[in-house]
């Protein structure tokens, strides 16, 4: 018999060839967490793991922006036993043992979706610009130390998203009789999305990143995934013409049922030789150069064609039974989030309806919202966007100043002013960039140290001031200084 319910969590079903796989996914992700409490959906999941022996032998456990989920496949008895205890891990947690269990945690241990290079990705930096310091714009910052997470702060957590309403059960056939899911009751999560930043684009701006990207804001289409995926693949030739950079990729994040971010991000190859060629300057002209053609050519369907995949690319491993579980996902987000990801591979049929007329109108009503990042020094030329680089002021508050260290001192002439409510930047010609400290988050990794502007979504390095993490730590509440996660550029 098919089961719609098990002890309040929605069940979805389709019958799949191979053994059963299942998914128990929370409506609870990254964006889910507070500036303050980065990581802690993450910690959730960690500490499930630690406190419990998982019993399927294949079994995966992810957090991603907008949902959690547990993994398992194998035979019946084995899923029933391996959810069974995910559940009572959950409504027993924390453990009693917390500071061991997070012991072997730090800021590297978590990884969030399409976020590669941490505090310097593009994408992730054009998020927080949006979104500010909550939602999706937290995507950018590093996790809180896990050690200074209470008991009771992992207890709400638990309450407010891991709960049998904000669940749902997925698999690829019957579920078994003997399946429990005893999880704590609570109703699924309503969120709404707000935006920081409504500016009226396009815009481009300046930011420590490393790469360009482009993002704009639309309502859920095929058409829209597939002409973004038709400017992936014309700007991706264009810089491997020009021999600026290798490639461009496709970026996708789910909002709400309203609103998808699209866009694409161009990065320097990892490794330092070959990313010498890179230019940021003509990557940003060359992306709005292609944007610009769209807009005024358009594109018929034989060229979409063209220029989009139309086979999916198989998973890494290629996992029989992670791919079935996989295929359904979309089905396991509509339920418990009201949209998914749009994978218009399977469906060109879809994009009947699109001309070159319908491709323009689409596109130019992505200029309004249409974002480019680029790192700081490189100013593109491009026609009709606006810079919208930091504001920065002649005002020097007041506060201590810290000049860069004597070893610095010839080719960094600017200095670090700390205040009682402040902390500003002065660079070389006299601009100030201040960032209130209700505002600031400080990130050091290796010795490198970075200052955010939360509100901004912006960071300026500076490692060169004398003993600046040290005098940083001393005004700053200890959750506003991280440790980064892994940056691979060669020169952090
Ligand atoms: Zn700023």
């Amino acid at each position: 018999m098919r089961r719609e319910e098990i002890d309040g969590v929605a069940v979805i079903q389709r019958n799949l060839p191979g053994m059963l796989a299942a998914s128990l996914t929370f409506g609870c992700g990254a964006r889910d967490e507070e500036i303050d409490s980065i990581g802690l959906t993450y910690l959730v999941q960690h500490l499930v793991d630690w406190t419990e022996d998982h019993i399927a032998g294949d079994f995966q456990d992810y957090v991603w922006m907008n949902d959690t989920s547990f993994i398992a496949g194998g035979p019946p008895d084995q899923v029933v036993e391996h959810f069974a205890t995910i559940c009572s891990a959950i409504s027993n947690l924390p453990p009693d043992d917390l500071s061991d269990a997070v012991a072997d945690l730090d800021a590297d241990s978590r990884y969030v979706s399409n976020i590669d290079e941490g505090l310097r990705d593009t994408w992730g930096a054009l998020l927080s610009r949006r979104f500010g310091p909550r939602g999706h714009g937290l995507s950018r910052w590093p996790a809180v130390d896990y050690k200074l997470f209470t008991a009771d702060e992992i207890r709400r957590h638990i309450e407010g998203f891991f709960t049998s309403g904000n669940a749902v059960l997925t698999l690829t056939g019957e579920a078994p009789q003997a399946m429990r899911l005893p999880l704590p009751a609570g109703p699924r999560v309503n969120r709404s999305t707000s935006l920081v930043n409504h500016q009226i684009g396009p815009i481009w701006y300046a930011d420590e990143v490393r790469g360009v990207a482009l993002m704009v804001s639309v309502e859920p289409s095929f058409e829209a995934v597939a002409l973004m995926w038709a400017l992936r693949s014309r700007v991706a030739e264009a810089v491997d013409r020009a021999g600026v950079a290798l490639g461009a990729e496709f970026m996708f994040e789910v909002v709400d049922s309203t609103r998808h971010e699209l866009g694409l991000r161009v990065v320097p190859h990892f490794r330092r030789r070959e990313s010498k060629s890179f230019d940021p300057t003509v990557v940003a002209e060359l992306i709005w150069t292609e944007l610009q053609r769209l807009i005024s050519d358009g594109i018929d369907r034989v060229e979409i064609a063209d220029l989009v995949p139309t086979e999916r690319m198989p998973m890494t491993g290629d996992i029989e039974w992670m791919q079935a579980i996989n295929d359904l996902e979309p089905l396991t987000h509509r339920e418990l989030l009201g949209t998914a990801e749009i994978d218009f591979s399977e469906s060109l049929t879809e994009l009947a309806g699109l001309t070159p007329q319908v491709a323009r109108d689409v596109v130019s009503g992505w200029l309004s919202s249409a974002m480019i990042v680029v790192p700081y020094g490189s100013k593109p030329n491009l026609p009709g966007a606006t810079d919208d680089s930091c504001r920065t002021t002649r005002f020097v508050p007041a506060g201590e100043v810290v000049r860069p260290t004597f070893a610095k001192r010839f080719r960094n002439k600017g200095s670090l002013v700390i205040g009682i409510d402040a902390i500003s930047t002065v660079d070389g010609d006299r601009n100030v960039h201040t960032v209130p400290l209700s505002q600031a988050l400080v990130v050091e990794r290796f010795g490198v140290i970075r200052l955010a502007h939360l509100g901004h979504g912006c960071v300026t390095t500076i490692s060169d001031f004398a003993d600046a993490a040290d005098k940083l730590r001393a005004v700053l509440p200890p959750r506003r200084f991280r440790q980064a996660v892994t940056q691979h550029s060669a020169g952090l």
